[in-house]
Order: structure tokens, then sequence, then C-alpha cells
């Protein structure tokens, strides 16, 4: 088995290390199931490390090191960094942030050409991949079923301000091999989007047949039952790997503002340029805003759309809040740890 396969780069582990590069295929209770060089196996954290130390707990997605054990369940030390993540909060009250997918290439944003068509809806998506790290791609589905397209792909594009925009059909396989291109071998993929609106049908146009029976493994559990793991990464026939966790599907809007700038390109460049600081752009004299809007430069729904998802994220940017959340866990964690003897 390569790791490479994978995407895992020799660069991502430090150099001197005992331990061997492995991904997290899922996340199970306590449990992770794995890939690494000697193929797929599992891991359970290390205490001294996780518990008491400062590492990051890992998800689907995360590269880490362990220590390989060929006849049990490996020991996990160390999440390498991540390139890229989605986050939400914590269910968990006062748990503050959890990594929900980690070290993906690109996200599909997924919206079908017909009645979940949804601009705000798009927005909000593409400023939660940039915000990701990863490349944006919009896939606009069902293109089969859409008496007119033109409107929508239009729209899109103005939107997504650079970002790829395909019209794709799982039932006729149109724009399947547009969206292959990206879903190439090694590289990750996320799919964002509400449920109905064709992500398994495009996974498994992808892959060309049924995968979530390839999906689900069968395994032994320590007394010996059998336990079925549901792999929440995916690698498919091609060599692309899909993750889909169940957080991913409660994604919601964690500081947001990160993504601002690059989901609004063409509304920020206007910001900083009216004749005073503090402008409102209501009526004030010489505001730049309202300039580009009454020139046709920028449209008023885009502005709209802008100050309302930055009045959003105000709330969810509340710093005070995540800081306390932080020394809780911390606490919580210095708990976990004192009950705990096992390592
Ligand atoms: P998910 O919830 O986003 O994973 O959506 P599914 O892949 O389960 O698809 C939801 C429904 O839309 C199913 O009934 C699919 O058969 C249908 N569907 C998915 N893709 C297409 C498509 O390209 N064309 C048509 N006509 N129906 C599709
Ligand atoms: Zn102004």
């Amino acid at each position: 088995m390569n790791l490479e396969a994978y995407g895992f780069t020799p660069d991502m582990t430090p150099e001197q290390t005992q331990e061997i590069p492995a991904r997290i295929t899922a996340v199970h209770k306590e449990r992770y199931a794995l890939v690494c060089a000697y193929g797929e196996t599992y891991g359970r954290l290390k205490t001294k490390e996780y518990y008491g130390g400062e590492e990051e707990f890992p998800t689907v997605g995360d590269f880490v090191l362990i220590g390989y054990n060929p006849g049990g369940d490996s020991r996990i030390v160390k999440t390498l960094p991540r390139r890229t993540f989605f986050s939400r909060r914590d269910p968990a009250p006062g748990r503050g942030e959890q990594a929900v997918a980690a070290n993906f290439d690109y996200v599909f944003i997924v919206q079908s050409l017909n009645q979940d068509f949804n601009p705000r809806r798009l927005e909000r998506y593409l400023t939660l991949a940039w915000q990701s790290g990863a490349v944006p791609v919009v896939v606009l589905t069902k293109a089969d079923l859409a008496a007119e397209r033109e409107p929508y792909l239009r729209a899109a594009e103005e939107l997504a301000a650079g970002v790829p925009v395909l019209a794709v059909s799982a039932r006729t396989g149109e724009g399947i091999g547009d969206l292959a291109a990206y879903a190439a071998p090694g590289k990750t993929v996320v799919f964002l989007g509400s449920s109905g609106v064709g992500k398994s049908s495009l996974v498994n146009a992808l892959a060309g047949e049924l995968l979530m029976a390839v999906g689900d493994i069968r395994e032994r559990d320590g007394k010996g039952r059998h336990t079925t793991i549901h792999r929440q990464l995916v690698m498919l026939p091609g060599g692309a790997m899909v993750i889909d966790t169940p957080g991913m599907r409660e994604l919601g809007m964690w500081d947001v503002s990160v993504g601002l700038d690059e989901a609004f390109p063409d509304v920020e460049q206007y910001l900083g340029k009216c004749r005073f600081g503090n402008c409102r752009h209501q009526t004030e004299p010489g505001c730049a805003i309202r300039a580009a809007i009454e020139s046709g430069a920028l449209s008023p729904q885009r502005w709209q759309s802008y100050v309302s998802l930055k009045t959003e994220s105000a709330y969810s940017d509340d710093r005070a809040a995540f800081l306390q959340q932080k020394r809780q866990k911390f606490k919580a964690i210095a708990k976990i740890n004192r009950q705990r003897s096992d390592d």
C-alpha cells in the first residue's frame, strides 16, 4: 500500500520519527479506521499526547503518525498539520470548535438546476469553501431536468467570480467527465449541498458503480461481535477520494468572516474608497458603494447579500465566547486525563 495514492507527500512528516504516516478514513467513537503502508488498520489516540498534551483530535481525512501494531490497534501519536479543513461548533456545550473533514483539495458546491437553486445559499457555501483553504467548484445538477439552464449558469458564474461552474447530469452522464478532471487520482473532494440535490448520485456516477456497498466494511470488535463501520473517506475506483461525514452535513456558520473577502471580491473592491472613513453607505456624499450601484458596476442584490452575510457572521465571530469555550475544553480534558490511567 502506497500512502501517496491517498494524497500523502513525504514533506508532511518530521524527518526523525519512529512512527509511520497514516490517513484517517473513519471515526468511530474512540476508534479510528486508518490506511497506512501496511494497508487498512485501526488506531486509538495515545493518552499522553491527546488528553494531556496539545494534539488536535484527528478527523476524517487527517494524516497522522502511528506506532504501527500488526497484532491489534495502533497508537495514534500525532495529527500532522492540516492543509485544509472544515469545522463547526461542537454540539457538546462548551467544547468550542470541532473539525469535521480535513485535507481535501476541492469542495464541490452542489445545487440542482431546478427547485434547489438558491443564490444566497450558493454564496454561503462559497464562503465556507474559501475559508476551508480548498478550491471550490460549483456543480449544478440534474441538467436533464432543466428546461432552461442559461439563466442559472449565468447567475452562478456572476456570484462565483472566477470559480468554475459546471452543469452535470448523473442520469445522462453529461458533464461527469469535466467533474472527473477535478476528482483525479490522489485528490480528495467533499460535497456541500442540501439533501436531495444529487450528491450521492454524482459520487456513484464518478465511481461508475454503487459505492455505499464498498464504503461499509464489517469488522470484529473487541468482544468478537461483528460491527459495521461506515467509511467516511472512500477511494473511488479511479483513485480520487470522497469524504462524507455526518458533521459535514450539519456544517453551520463558523467564523465565516475569514472567507468573506474571497467570496465577495466584486463588493470588497469598493470598500475603503468612500469619502468618509465611517461611511454607512446610505446617504453620505462621496459613497463609493452607492456610486458603483448607480453606475451598474455593482448589483444591488450582491451588496445586500454581502451586508446580510456580514451581519450573520458578526454573531459567529464572538471571540470572547470562543475563548471561554477553549478554557472549558481544557478543563474538561484535564478532568478526563485525571480519570484515565491506561497509557
Ligand atoms: P443527495 O441527497 O444529494 O445525495 O441526492 P441523491 O443523489 O440521493 O438524489 C436525490 C434524487 O434526485 C434521487 O431520486 C435521484 O435519482 C435524483 N437525481 C440525482 N441526480 C439526478 C440527475 O442528474 N437527473 C435526474 N433526473 N435525477 C437525479
Ligand atoms: Zn460608502
